[in-house]
């Protein structure tokens, strides 16, 4: 490709140098000065050098000038040259394509009324639907960008489609559909990957199913995306449970069905040292503090092996029984850890003195504990008591220093 030489290199120079600037001004400013210093590098920076590139690329594409670089097409060139996923070039192209026959759209792309997103959406629409319809619409669709986030405004372009064109938005729900997949990979490392993507509705119904689970607690210092995968899990352990009548027996009157089969021996239940690690039914270790902590409560475990089988014999069964813990749910109410209101569906009931230490699977032993608080406990070392008052005291581990500086 020729060189544009010296014409460029005055305005590349200049935008350097505003850009520049702006990073100055961002750097001093604070308070309201960096919101509006936030606003002005989108709505007169970004969102017109996108209007600008958009243009830039009908031109390029027609021109097919990205073949003197050997690319095979301009989204291939985009994502080479100009460093774009093929999502993000794909985009690119569409906007470019689509605005030369949506002149409004394009006006108030170019004057920095629109965000891109939005104007993504635009293009988007006049993709599926025709140019020619949007066209029709397209001072009211702008009215409404103008005044909704994105994501909002996805809603109304897509209702929009609807009306315009109701086989094709069924279309193209179907096509989304089709491609809905999720996959749940092999343990590697202790952990096991998620990916995958849902259909709307799918990805509302599992949103709505999370957003209930996942509100912080007091202090809670996990960041938003551990709350969701905490949050996911829950939902698991909770499906595996049932549906609970009030008494917290399944309405169907079986006993809940164990989700988690962790193989152990009786030397990691005892937590000796040398012990080997528990195995999970379905591949994947874990460490034998987790194996006490579900040792403490059966609902959902079933713990096999040599372990289990003389365990049991020689204490009495770990498992709560119905009656126990309803008891145990009356008296606790919530997750009895200092400061955590969490109720009892999300909680285990934790044997103060460990059932694998002997501990009786009888009501003054017990504690409801949430999933996070019990894996404190088992896990992380911290100590819970409950004082003759009734009143439950925790006490972080003796080396939670060592461990803060390790972590
Ligand atoms: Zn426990
Ligand atoms: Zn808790």
């Amino acid at each position: 490709m020729a060189a544009s030489g010296n014409r460029a290199e005055l305005p590349v120079a200049s935008l350097r140098t505003a850009v520049d600037q702006i990073a100055a001004w961002v750097r001093e400013a604070d308070g309201s000065a960096l919101g509006e210093a936030l606003i002005q590098i989108r709505e007169t920076g970004i969102d017109r050098l996108e209007a600008v590139f958009a243009e830039g690329v009908r031109r390029f594409d027609k021109s097919g000038e990205y073949r003197a670089d050997g690319a095979l097409s301009v989204i291939a060139w985009l994502r080479w040259r100009c460093k774009l996923s093929g999502g993000a070039a794909a985009e690119r192209v569409t906007i470019a394509r689509q605005l030369e026959q949506l002149p409004k759209t394009e006006a108030a792309f170019a004057r920095g009324d629109l965000g891109y997103q939005h104007v993504a959406t635009m293009a988007r629409a006049a993709e599926h639907v025709g140019a020619a319809a949007v066209r029709k619409e397209e001072a009211q669709l702008l009215k409404a960008a103008q005044t909704m986030d994105p994501g909002l405004f996805i809603g109304v372009a897509k209702s929009f489609e609807h009306r315009v064109d109701a086989a094709g938005a069924l279309a193209e729900a179907n096509h989304a559909y089709q491609r809905r997949y999720f996959h749940l990979g092999e343990p590697d490392d202790g952990l096991v990957r998620l990916d995958g993507v849902l259909d709307a509705e799918g990805g509302a119904t599992l949103r709505t199913a999370l957003s209930g689970l996942m509100k912080p607690i007091k202090d809670d210092d996990r960041t938003y995306g551990q709350r969701c995968a905490d949050a996911l899990v829950e939902l698991g352990r909770q499906a595996g449970r049932g549906r609970r009548n009030a008494a917290g027996d399944r309405r169907d009157g079986s006993g809940p069905r164990p989700q988690l089969v962790i193989r152990a021996s009786l030397d990691t239940l005892a937590g000796l040292p040398g012990a080997p690690a528990g195995e999970l039914e379905g591949g994947g270790t874990v460490p034998a503090e987790t194996v006490q902590r579900h040792a403490c409560d059966s609902a959902i475990t079933r713990i096999t092996g040599q372990g289990e089988l003389e365990q049991e014999r020689a204490q009495a069964s770990r498992t709560i029984p119905p009656s126990t813990r309803r008891a145990l749910e009356s008296r606790d109410r919530h997750c009895v850890f200092p400061g955590c209101d969490r109720p009892p569906i999300w909680c285990d009931g934790h044997h103060l003195v460990w059932w694998t230490r002997g501990g009786a699977t009888t009501l003054p032993n017990l504690a409801l504990l949430c999933r996070i608080h019990h894996r404190m406990v088992h896990e992380d070392g911290w100590t819970l008591e409950r004082h003759k008052d009734g009143r439950f005291v925790a006490t972080p581990p003796r080396d939670i220093g060592a461990r803060a500086r390790s972590a």
